[in-house]
């Protein structure tokens, strides 16, 4: 068996797939090492199946608006067990069909956990393999932090490992994932307390998507206790959590508690000294803007780099290294700039470009805003008043739109188009002389004074 290759990706997540399959679609002899499931951490335990959990949310929520529509739904259940058994067929199909897809696409998949044996070589299972170019894309895991009891919480891996809907939850951390989880969480029914460590959740979005989405939250039902810090977590003899904060509150019964504090970069399996691949004081793997590191021939793309953790931005980042690497496009990368993001909370969050205390901080007095906030017709007729609010960022005297910032149903499908236009330099005249589409909440970006 012939064990060199052109490229070897390490990890088969989103950005190891991905650079594998654009280099093999080039003729490259290219091999993926994984060491658990194929599809990394969107497939199996983020993206997918967190999106199949918040569409059981959004239906939740649709139930409980159906009588306001004239609908009269009898009594109600939840079956929390039939929604995960669902979900993980449906994230097997996906794990199955990668399998094909590589024998297909003649991409060798190596199973195993890879380490460096030296800058050309990789040791795998015992076997040792050699390529010109080894891509490093092994990806993160949650953190858990150094706090007494801090084992008897789980993290989202177990959040998508559980067996039943958590009466009571406590989810410490203000991310993405903390957010997201406890939207989740409180509309299929359990009852959700979040606790931050500062004062606001997703500290770093725009003010205005924040204070709505704790607005919504708490009109949810969920209890957000700021400036919260866990200082111990013990079992109680009932067998149920007890958090203790460094403020001396003491918060009882919690079937689970989830931490949701961000994640670490898996680097330290893979044997970095011996390729000479160097990383910062978190263990990331900084590389330049063609995803080189400091040793030639050896490359780190997705969340491993600590830039930007989304999928798309993995997926991008290995096809744009693929491009130049085997397809000539020798000045390909990936501009980290004006990405979109959605958060799938309740309502959800779309977001793109600078915040407005970012644009103001970097362009002065030259930036002008413009915001709008109104209860979606959608909502003229429930009981559940969600609002809806956006705002455009815009800068200098053509007013170039550099920011553009939604929240409320539909934002999470609204935004990609609106991307689109800012990366291409629209002003708000641009968005002005759009025609609208009516009757639609997005309408209101076309149309703000
Ligand atoms: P990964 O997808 O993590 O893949 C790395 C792979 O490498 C893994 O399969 C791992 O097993 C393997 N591996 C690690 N070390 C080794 C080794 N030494 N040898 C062999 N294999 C190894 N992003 C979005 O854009 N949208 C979302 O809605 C979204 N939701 C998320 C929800 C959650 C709960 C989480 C945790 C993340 C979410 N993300 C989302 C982020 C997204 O999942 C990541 O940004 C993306 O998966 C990163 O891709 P990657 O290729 O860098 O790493
Ligand atoms: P994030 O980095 O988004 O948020 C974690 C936050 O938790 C920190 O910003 C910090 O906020 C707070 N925190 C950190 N340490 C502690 C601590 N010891 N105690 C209490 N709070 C703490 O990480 P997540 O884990 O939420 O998600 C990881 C990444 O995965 C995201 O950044 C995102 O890139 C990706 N992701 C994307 C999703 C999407 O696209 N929809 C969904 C889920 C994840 P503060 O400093 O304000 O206290």
């Amino acid at each position: 068996m012939n064990r060199h290759y052109d490229l070897i990706a390490i990890g088969g997540g989103s950005g190891g797939l991905s650079v594998a399959e654009r280099a093999a679609r080039y003729g490259a002899k290219t091999a993926v090492v994984e060491r658990g499931r194929l599809g990394g951490t969107c497939v199996n335990v983020g993206c997918v199946p967190k999106k199949v959990m918040w569409f059981g949310a959004s239906i939740a929520h649709t139930l409980h608006d159906a009588a306001s529509y004239g609908f009269h739904i009898g009594e109600q259940s939840f079956d929390w067990a039939r929604l995960k058994t669902a979900r993980d067929d449906y994230v097997h199909g996906i794990n199955d069909w990668y399998h094909t897809y590589l024998a297909d696409s003649d991409i060798a998949e190596l199973t195993g956990e890879a380490r460096f044996v030296d800058a050309r070589t990789i040791e795998v299972a015992g076997e040792q393999y050699t390529a010109d170019h080894i891509v490093i894309a092994p990806g993160g895991a949650p953190m858990v932090p150094d706090t007494e009891g801090a084992e008897l919480g789980i993290t989202s891996d177990g959040f998508f490992e559980l067996e039943q809907l958590p009466r009571r939850v406590a989810v410490v951390g203000s991310g993405y994932i903390a957010v997201e989880l406890a939207g989740m969480l409180n509309a299929l029914g359990s009852d959700v307390t979040m606790l931050l460590r500062r004062e606001h959740l997703l500290r770093t979005f725009d003010a205005m998507l924040r204070e709505n989405l704790t607005e919504e939250m708490f009109g949810d039902g969920i209890d957000i206790l700021a400036r919260t810090q866990v200082r111990r977590v013990s079992r109680e003899d009932n067998g149920s959590l007890c958090i203790e904060s460094e403020n001396g509150q003491r918060l009882e019964g919690f079937d689970e508690l989830i931490w949701a504090i961000g994640r670490y970069p898996l680097t330290a399996n893979l044997n970095l000294p011996a390729c000479g691949v160097g990383t910062d004081e978190h263990g990331y793997i900084p590389t330049d803007k063609f995803q080189q590191t400091n040793v030639e021939g050896i490359y780190a793309i997705g969340d491993v780099t600590g830039r930007a953790q989304l999928t798309p931005i993995a997926i991008a980042a290995g096809r744009r290294l693929s491009d130049r690497l085997f397809g000539g496009m020798e000045d390909r990368y990936l501009s980290y700039d004006n990405i979109a993001t959605v958060v799938f909370s309740h309502p959800p969050i779309g977001t793109v470009g600078l915040t407005e205390s970012v644009a103001r901080d970097r362009h002065g007095d030259s930036v002008k805003v413009y915001q709008t906030r109104f209860t979606a017709m959608y909502n003229a007729l429930t009981g559940r008043k969600q609002k809806t609010a956006m705002k455009l960022v815009t800068v200098g005297a053509q007013e170039k739109v550099v920011g553009c910032h939604v929240i409320g149903p539909g934002a999470d499908e609204m935004l990609q188009g609106f991307a689109v236009a800012i990366r291409m330099g629209a002003t708000k005249k641009d968005l002005d002389d759009t025609v609208a589409i009516h009757p639609t909440s997005s309408e209101e970006l076309v149309t703000m004074k």
